[in-house]
């Protein structure tokens, strides 16, 4: 503290990255909590926190000009005229007008009640939204971002998402005046590094997408194309970080893995299970190779962890039925998880069949067993007399503890994400780990998600596979479409008809689904129609499937439970209701259902009419396509991994900034950087470096 002159305030600090927020003029004690709670703490943090467009307000639209329905539009004015209204419990609708001083244009939002009471017709606004017509065709603008007009002079102005209660111009101002401590921020990447991939500092990068320079003359285009070009390094450079934080922490994990111990299987153990002849046909020769790096893995003493994927009814399942032989063989113990209970059971009674006969019958825990079966169990698996167990996370609940753990197989179905996988590592003491995946996953997801494990692929499917002619219709098309599947059970054939999930967590309500039946069985009389659903006991659903399989019921109506149940060869007709709300991938699984017998099988996906263009070129992909990874690849191009059933449960909070089906040059140039800096012994470091700037990007992933 150097004591200046008293009269003279004291010279402050310059701002920095790691300040906290309320070194913000604007920012007290009360803001700061509430932009922690949206998990903004320091100064970096807003810094961080992008606009998700720029607005150009020298282009405004005036009211008196023409304006197109569907178009988006800046306006700005005073509105006029406002009310609020509340036509029914949980709706509130503020509307009005805008007047720009050339003409007027109707305003509404809905569900928006504080607006009603914080709009005033004396100042001035810019509204930004759509043009859409509304009652008696009357243009109006519906649910516009607003933003009170400051004192002009505004041309590219950065417009944020909203941050907690924070939005607007205020957040705006508060960013801007973090953008001073942008000159103190330390790069994380090296010189060298930024060099090989041109990109800019971070310092740098992060100014010009708040700040971007004005434009330069305007293209006949128009400019708004021009500043995304412009701006494509800087985005590319927080990209960089994020994978690279996330390239590091896979890397740390293998490397991890790579010290630990686990019992190596000895080659005649796996000799001797394979001798057994336990799967009632030839392996493919894709089958055959996996085994075998599935075999080499198993018999190291470090913990094998690889990621084994083929497209639905590849076979999958019969190549983790032979790696549980080779650990049971050798004595060890061995355990699936699963993500559901219903595909515990599923499993459970698939391994009873391949390893029951050889004297390893599995045992079945979950969490929603009766208490005297659990102990059972559990005892089983502390003594060592239960060789194999099939369940669900219960598996691996406190206090469980195995007695020789070698092999845990891992059906992730999508469902488990990461993070669950490493906790179950750690407690088996480092049983060797194989990891299934039902939906072949896009290569670059596979790098990032499952970039720690080793890649197996079975690329081939068993013979006498056809491909499953697919169709969209329109859902007007149902009566003809059951009029078909009636045809074909009269013909011999079997058909599942199954319904979307309303929400992920929540299955279609089952009265609705007993309507269904109603109508499924009026289009086709005379058939056994079957409804499966998760609400059924486990009896009723053994019961139902049985008597599907043995052909006494022809028609089973599921919801989704049969992507991960049902192996019937008559089946021959799979139709999908609401097919638009699954991904393709989904769909894909779905279809392999059909089609594993002699006949021809058939897909019929319907689609509610006003799905609109898209959605319906979307669903007609899987009419051409037939291949699980083709398919995967354009569900991520089209709707982003976050849309790719399941694979949410990736990582704490998704991307931030990069983006999957953009990046993948990135994925792979971070994966070769982080496994140099690994080799280097620099990679501690480097995690440390960017986990400061990306405090979310690691510990899901990589702990
Ligand atoms: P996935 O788990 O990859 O979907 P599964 O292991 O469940 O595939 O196999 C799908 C179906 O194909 C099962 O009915 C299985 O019995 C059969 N199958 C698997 N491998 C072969 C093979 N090599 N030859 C013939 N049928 C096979
Ligand atoms: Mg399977």
């Amino acid at each position: 503290m150097s004591p200046g002159p008293a009269s003279e305030p004291r010279p402050e600090r310059p701002l920095a990255p790691d300040d906290p927020l309320t070194r913000i003029a604007g920012i007290g004690p009360k803001t700061a909590a509430l932009l922690a709670e949206a998990g903004a703490l320091r100064v970096l943090d807003l810094l961080l926190h992008l606009p998700r467009r720029y607005e150009d307000r020298s282009r405004l639209s005036c009211l008196d000009g023409d304006l197109e329905p569907g178009s988006w539009v800046l306006v700005r004015g005073r509105l006029r005229g406002l009310r609020t209204r509340r036509p029914r419990r949980r709706l509130t609708i503020v509307d009005g007008a805008v007047d720009d001083g050339r003409g007027e244009l109707a305003v509404v939002w809905f569900n928006q009640p504080w607006l009603g009471r914080r709009l005033s017709d004396e100042r001035e606004f810019y509204l930004y939204g759509q043009l859409r017509l509304g009652a008696r065709q009357r243009l109006q603008l519906v649910n516009p971002e607003l933003e009170e007009a400051g004192d002009g002079g505004e041309r590219l102005v950065p417009v944020y998402p909203r941050l907690g209660p924070y939005g607007g111009r205020r957040l705006r101002r508060a960013i801007e005046a973090c953008l001073p401590a942008l000159d103190r921020c330390e790069d994380p990447i090296a010189p060298e590094l930024r060099d090989r991939f041109g990109l800019p500092g971070l310092g740098p990068a992060l100014r010009r997408l708040h700040e971007p320079e004005a434009e330069p003359p305007a293209t006949a285009e128009g400019t708004a194309i021009g500043l995304e070009e412009r701006l494509a390094p800087c985005r590319r450079r927080l990209a960089f970080d994020e994978l690279l934080a996330l390239s590091c922490a896979v890397a740390a994990r293998r490397g991890r893995r790579r010290q630990g111990a686990a019992p190596a299987v000895a080659s005649d153990a796996a000799r001797r299970a394979l001798a057994r002849e336990l799967l009632p046909f030839r392996l493919t020769a894709a089958q055959q190779r996996v085994t075998a790096e599935i075999a080499a893995d198993l018999g190291r003493s470090t913990p094998m962890g690889r990621l084994l994927q083929g497209d639905v009814g590849s076979g999958k399942t019969a190549v983790a039925a032979l790696a549980l032989a080779m650990v049971l063989e050798a004595g060890l113990q061995a355990a699936v998880m699963v993500p559901t209970e219903l595909l515990a059971e599923q499993h459970a009674r698939t391994l009873e069949r391949y390893l029951g006969p050889a004297g390893w019958p599995p045992c079945l825990l979950t969490a929603s067993q009766p208490a005297a079966a659990r102990r059972e169990a559990r005892r089983g698996i502390a003594d060592g007399s239960q060789r194999l167990v099939v369940g669900t996370h219960a598996l691996f609940q406190e206090g469980l503890s195995y007695a020789a753990l070698g092999l845990v197989v891992i059906d992730e179905q999508h469902r488990f994400g990461v993070v669950q996988r490493s906790a179950l590592a750690a407690k088996g003491r480092d049983p060797h780990v194989l990891v299934m995946t039902a939906t072949p996953i896009p290569r670059s997801l596979a790098l990032t998600v499952y970039g720690d494990l080793e890649l197996s692929v079975i690329d081939e499917l068993p013979p006498g596979r056809r491909e499953v002619r697919t169709v969209v219709r329109p859902e007007s098309a149902r009566p003809k479409v059951l009029e078909f599947v009636a045809a074909e059970v009269a013909k011999g054939g079997r058909a599942y008809v199954v319904y979307p999930f309303i929400e992920a967590a929540e299955e279609l309500p089952v009265a609705s689904l007993l309507e269904h039946e109603a109508v499924v069985r009026r289009h086709c009389p005379g058939v056994g129609v079957g409804l499966l659903h998760g609400r059924l006991s486990r009896q009723r659903r053994d019961q139902v499937t049985a008597a599907f399989r043995a052909g006494e019921l022809q028609v089973l109506l599921a919801t989704t439970v049969v992507e991960v149940g049902v192996d019937v060869p008559e089946a021959t007709v799979m139709v999908v209701e609401s097919a638009q709300r699954f991904g393709l991938s989904q769909l894909h699984q779905l279809r392999g259902r059909v089609g594993r017998g002699e006949r021809p099988a058939w897909c019929v996906l319907l689609a509610d009419e006003g799905i609109g263009d898209a959605a319906r070129t979307r669903l007609e992909i899987l009419g051409r396509c037939h291949d699980g990874f083709t398919i995967a690849e354009e569900d991520l191009a089209m709707r982003g991994p976050g849309e790719l059933t399941g694979v949410r449960q990736w990582g704490p909070a998704g991307f931030r900034f990069a983006s999957l089906a953009r990046d993948h040059a990135l994925v792979e140039a971070t994966r070769s950087v982080a496994a140099e800096l690994a080799a280097r012994g620099e990679l501690g470091a480097v995690q440390a470096r960017l986990a400061h700037f990306h405090p979310g990007a690691g510990p899901g992933i990589g702990s």
